[in-house]
């Protein structure tokens, strides 16, 4: 599940997206794909565009709101928090005959063995979440998997590391330990078809997206951009990270916290979900 780290969406009528340094540009065009670098545009009709563009200048605003009044981790988590209920909101608003498509079900967790990306502000937020709700034992737990898998993505490069299909940490019995506290991605990703997820993560040159909902997708990605766009321009880490790596260090060195809150790079270099330009 990689997430459109840095893909930036206008909210014009000539939507741009950037996908790593590429533009795709256009009137009622959205990336709707495996990872939003694939190129796939999918066409949507006026009012959906219209909803879409409402979406994200909502989030955006909503964010940017909160984001002003932030003065410590209190604040911040809230103000992420309330992302998150946008993105549940979203979902919730779309209309039943999409929703109808949606194959995801409790117990179904076929797609967390795929690569997750996320923003240091996730990965805090589930953090914050294990802190508050697991016991010692389950949060050793924690830490013992996320540390083996830190080390298993240790080195690989960008492709390596997405064709590694490996449970996440945070799944036991098939369903997610942290629900409350997932991060975006884990919200607005969807299917209509789980014999596809299972087939993509046994062979992940299976692509997974012609079985994706683009009316749902486009609009819970709307709010996702909407609040990395937010957190960007309030000048706080917006590098992707591989989930498991970077929860790891947040577990494990509080430092890594303060260094966020201080609009620094959150966490090393070896979290990256995949290397950066020098100076990006
Ligand atoms: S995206 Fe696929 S694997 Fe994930 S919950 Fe939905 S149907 Fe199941
Ligand atoms: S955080 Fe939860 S929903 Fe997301 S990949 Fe991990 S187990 Fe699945």
């Amino acid at each position: 599940m990689t997430r459109p780290a840095r893909v930036r969406l206008q909210p014009d009528n000539k939507t741009t997206l950037r996908v790593d340094g590429r533009s795709l540009a256009g009137i009622f065009v959205a990336v709707c794909g495996r990872s939003c670098g694939d190129g796939r545009v999918i066409m949507f009709s006026p009012a959906l565009e219209k909803q879409r563009q409402q979406l994200y200048a909502d989030t955006t605003q909503g964010m940017a709101q909160r984001l002003r009044s932030v003065s410590g981790p209190v604040e911040m988590l809230a103000a992420v928090g309330w992302g998150l209920q946008k993105l549940e909101q979203t979902y919730t608003e779309t209309p039943a005959k999409e929703l109808a498509k949606v194959a995801c079900c409790a117990g179904c967790g076929i797609c967390c063995s795929v690569p997750v990306d996320v923003q240091a502000h996730e990965v805090f937020y589930t953090a914050e979440f294990i802190q508050l709700n697991f016991s010692p034992a389950d949060l050793a737990g924690v830490i013992e998997r996320t540390a083996a898998r830190r080390a298993s993505v240790a080195g690989l490069d960008e492709e390596a590391r997405s064709r590694l299909m490996q449970p996440c940490s945070l799944l036991r019995d098939g369903s997610c330990t942290v629900y409350a506290g997932r991060p975006e991605i884990c919200r607005a990703h969807h299917s209509n078809n789980a014999e596809i997820c299972t087939a993509h993560v046994a062979d992940p040159d299976v692509d997974p997206s012609p079985d994706y909902i683009p009316v749902l997708r486009a609009r819970m990605f709307a709010v996702m951009l909407g609040m990395d766009a937010a957190i960007e321009a309030a000048g706080y880490d917006d590098r992707a990270y591989d989930f498991g790596s970077a929860l790891h260090e947040a577990l494990t060195n509080s430092l890594c916290r303060v260094r966020w809150l201080q609009r620094k790079r959150a966490f090393p270099e070896s979290c990256l979900a995949f290397p950066h330009p020098a100076g990006d």
